[in-house]
Formats: structure tokens, C-alpha cells, sequence
């Protein structure tokens, strides 16, 4: 089978080739897993603990090589791309930490009988399946490897496509420190390859990052019913008439923009009171005016997005919604796979960008009477990852909050994944199960409870 050829997506540099895997080779990286799983699982905590330490070490010393290659794999400006390896390095270290700190059960005395003593234990489960989307290859497939080898299972790991170089190196840097064959990459095109891996029945557990098309797919044809799924989002910020509209603005325009909008938890429609519209949308104008748009390697805002594919998407729903009479605001430009950051003013239901979640920059604004009709709107969609609120009165922002079918509230605040050690999840079409430090090593490990008589 050929190899895959990588280029950038900002000027189409070839930048280097992975395999595109056959069957009977991800075959044998299981066989090996599966091996090695019989001897990994009876390693102790502290010693796992050692060799993963050492890996992140490792990954610390190699931070710029690795972020300048996620720079021009895909197109992430330089700063973002340190940040992002920096920050997966810190959560790596703190989900070591909270291993450390996870607490074994023991019960004894009056509950059990006197003369009993029973101990409740985590077992890992074996071979877990990490995949994980192109927009954060490096802190979406660590926050899922790292967990689930302090856990003591074994990883098959599936880089997305745009994005397979970085994750190859970064896996050959943790394999310099780990031991042999409790990690491997298994590098080809979701589209030929995944199902042969989702359906494999050495897999206990799938913990899947991407979008909501794919992840559905993963639902019906997997043969593990243990999932971790974080899928597309569709965040709206809520701006109320009393909001300080300057912050509120400063936010939104960082939450729907940073990386050109490829993010889970951009922010992707703005539900403003009609009453404070006109100047919320002329204060988002003056700050998208100073967004930089050109080459990531020069650290610009809004730099080339994924691929063309993605750019035609965009530009037809800008289009769309322009024919159907919303108003254009800024932006409605695209130089190949480089979007001019767009804003939309009088969004209406019969737009494409009213619904679907868009991966780039543009950024719909809807009007609304009142508080009712934003989380009205707010609810009507298909997904539950985030939302914003944007108010001085906290009581009312708590009493939206409750009302709005998310896994998290930001009041205040543009939506992203954080604080860190947070639990991260979606409800509805946005995702299945919890992610963060803790409940991401809980979730790699089985109980078993042990009852002796004494
Ligand atoms: P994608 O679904 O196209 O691909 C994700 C991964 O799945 C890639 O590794 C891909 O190769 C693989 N894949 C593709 N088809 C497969 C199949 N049939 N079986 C198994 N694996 C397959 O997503 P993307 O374009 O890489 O990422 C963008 C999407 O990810 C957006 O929808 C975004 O909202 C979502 N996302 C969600 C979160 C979150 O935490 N909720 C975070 C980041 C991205």
C-alpha cells in the first residue's frame, strides 16, 4: 500500500509521508499490545509513574522541534502551538500527580461483619483505543495515552491525518522512555482504516476526540460498549442589555477566532438582546479589524485553515446566509484556504451557519427579545458542549445556566476547555462521557472488589 503525503496546509510544502497501514499490520501492533498488556498490568504505580515521567521529560526537551512542526503541519501560528505542547506537558504531570493521590476504598467492621474485611481495587482493562482530531493533535491524544498508561493499559493510537508527522514524533519520543510496545501508532486515513479498528475486538475501550459525524459511526460499529466520545459543538454567548459589552466583545472575538475557529469550543453564535445589538456588533467589528490574517509561521491571528475543503465550506455558508438577507458585517474573502474573518449580523433560522457548526472564521450574531428566547435558541440546536453568559447580575446568570443544555457554563467568559484539571464534556450530539485528569483515569479502570473473612 502507498504511503500518505503530508503537506502544508499553508503553502503546500511537502513536509514528509506516513504509512498508510494495512490490516495485517495494525494486526501485529495489537498482538503486541495484547502481549505486553499480560506483564505491563502487574507493573506497580510508582514504577509506571517512572517511566512516564520520564517520557514527558523527554517531550519537554524536544517542545520547539515539535511545535514548529505543528505549526506548518497544520497551520497553528507558532505561540498557540508551544502553548499547546506546554500545556498538554503541565496536565500530563498533573494527571501523575493525581494518580498518586487517587484513594483505594477499604471497608471493614460493622458494615461487612466483624470478622470481615473487604478492599474495593481498579484494575486496567487492556487496550484502549485513543483517536483524536487534527485541531489539537498533541494535548488531544496525550490527555488520553498518559491516563490510560498510568492506568496500567496499553494504547493504540490513531492520529488524525493532517497531523500524523507531529504525532509520530511525539509517540518515538514517549517510546524512547517507555517501555517497548505499551504504546503504538497506527498512522492511515480514518476514512479506509477506522472501522477496522473501531469493529477489532481487542479493543476494551474507545476514547475518540472529532466530530459528531464520525463519532456516531464509532457508536454503532464498535464492539465495546465503553466509550469516551468528545464531538462538534455549536457554543453560542449570551449577551444580556446589562453586559459590560466592551469585555463581552473582547471575549467573543477570541473565542470564535483564535485558530481561524477550529476549535470544539469556539464560540459560534452570539445571542444578543436586540436592545444592546447594534452596539455589541460594532464593538466585535472594531476588535476583528485588528485580527492579522496571513501566515501562521509569522504568528498571524487567522492563519490558513485545515484545508481547502474546509475554506469551500465556509465561504458557502457566508454565502448562503448572505442570499437569505443577513447582513455582512466584516469579511466574505478567502484567498484559497485563507478565510478573512467574517461576522454576520441578523442571523434567521433559515441559514445554514444558524445550525451547523462552521470550523473557521465566521461568526453569526442572532437576535433575541429576552433571556427566554436566548436559551430558547440556545437549546433548539443539536449540540450541548458550551455556552456563554455575558451579564453583571450573577444570580440571573446561574438561573440561565441551569436552564441550558451544556456539560459547561462560562459566565463572563469566552467558552474553552479549562480549567484544565476541570472535567471536560459534551451532552447531546456534543458528546458521551467525562474527560479531565480525574475522571479520565477512572475511566481506563474496571473495580474489583476483594471480601476476606478474618
Ligand atoms: P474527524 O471526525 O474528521 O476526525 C477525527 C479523527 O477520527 C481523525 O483521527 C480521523 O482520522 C479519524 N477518523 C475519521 N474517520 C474515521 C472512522 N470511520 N473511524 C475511526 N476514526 C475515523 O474530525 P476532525 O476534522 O479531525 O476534527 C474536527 C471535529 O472535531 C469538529 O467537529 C470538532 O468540534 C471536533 N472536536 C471536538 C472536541 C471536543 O472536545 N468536544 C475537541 C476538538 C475537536
Amino acid at each position: 500500500m502507498e504511503n500518505i503525503q503530508i503537506f502544508s496546509p499553508i503553502d503546500n510544502e511537502k513536509l514528509g509521508e506516513v504509512k498508510a497501514m494495512t490490516p495485517s499490520e495494525i494486526d501485529e501492533k495489537i498482538a503486541r499490545l495484547n502481549k505486553k498488556f499480560k506483564e505491563y498490568r502487574n507493573e506497580s504505580l510508582l514504577k509506571r509513574v517512572e517511566y512516564i515521567k520520564a517520557a514527558i521529560d523527554e517531550l519537554e526537551k524536544n517542545e520547539e522541534m515539535l511545535a514548529s512542526l505543528l505549526t506548518k503541519e497544520i497551520s497553528k501560528k507558532y505561540s498557540d502551538s508551544l502553548d499547546e505542547i506546554r500545556r498538554s506537558i503541565k496536565i500530563s504531570r498533573y494527571t501523575i500527580e493525581e494518580a498518586l493521590h487517587l484513594e483505594m476504598e477499604a471497608y471493614s467492621g460493622e458494615s461487612l461483619g466483624s470478622n470481615q474485611v473487604s478492599l474495593v481495587i481498579r484494575e486496567p482493562i487492556g487496550l484502549i483505543l485513543a483517536i483524536a482530531p487534527f485541531n489539537y493533535p498533541i494535548n488531544l491524544s496525550l490527555t488520553k495515552i498518559i491516563p490510560a498508561l498510568i492506568m496500567g493499559n496499553v494504547v493504540l493510537f490513531k492520529p488524525p491525518t493532517s497531523g500524523s508527522l507531529v504525532c509520530t514524533k511525539m509517540v518515538e519520543i514517549l517510546n524512547s522512555k517507555l517501555p517497548e510496545s505499551v504504546l503504538e501508532i497506527v498512522t492511515g486515513k480514518g476514512s479506509v482504516i477506522g472501522d477496522y479498528i473501531v469493529e477489532n475486538k481487542n479493543v476494551k475501550m474507545i476514547n475518540f476526540t472529532g466530530s459528531t459525524a464520525v463519532g456516531n459511526r464509532i457508536k454503532k460499529i464498535a464492539n465495546t460498549d465503553r466509550l469516551i466520545m468528545e464531538l462538534g459543538g455549536k457554543d453560542s454567548a449570551i449577551v444580556l442589555e446589562d453586559a459590560n459589552l466592551e469585555l463581552a466583545a473582547k471575549e467573543i472575538v477570541s473565542g470564535a477566532f483564535s485558530y481561524s475557529g477550529q476549535r470544539c469550543t469556539a464560540i459560534k453564535r452570539v445571542l444578543v438582546v436586540d436592545s444592546v445589538s447594534e452596539k455589541l456588533t460594532k464593538l466585535i467589528r472594531e476588535k476583528v479589524e485588528k485580527l492579522s490574517v496571513g501566515n501562521a509561521y509569522e504568528n498571524k491571528d487567522i492563519t490558513h485553515l485545515i484545508d481547502k475543503k474546509s475554506s469551500d465550506f465556509v465561504m458557502n455558508l457566508i454565502k448562503d446566509a448572505i442570499s437569505k438577507n443577513a447582513t455582512l458585517v466584516i469579511g466574505n474573502k478567502n484567498d484559497k484556504n485563507l478565510v478573512y474573518p467574517t461576522v454576520l449580523d441578523n442571523v434567521k433560522s433559515n441559514m445554514d451557519v444558524y445550525t451547523v457548526e462552521p470550523f473557521g472564521p465566521v461568526l453569526p450574531i442572532i437576535h433575541v427579545k429576552d433571556y427566554d428566547e436566548a436559551i430558547k435558541v440556545a437549546n433548539e440546536s443539536e449540540y450541548g458542549l458550551q455556552s456563554s453568559i455575558f451579564t453583571k447580575d450573577t444570580k440571573l446568570a446561574f438561573e440561565i445556566a441551569k436552564k441550558l443544555e451544556v456539560g459547561t457554563v462560562q459566565i463572563n467568559k469566552k467558552t474553552s476547555r479549562g480549567p484544565d484539571n476541570f472535567p471536560f464534556l459534551g451532552i447531546k450530539n456534543s458528546g458521551v462521557n467525562v474527560q479531565g485528569v480525574k475522571y479520565s483515569l477512572l475511566a481506563t479502570t474496571n473495580i474489583k472488589s476483594y471480601v476476606m473473612e478474618i
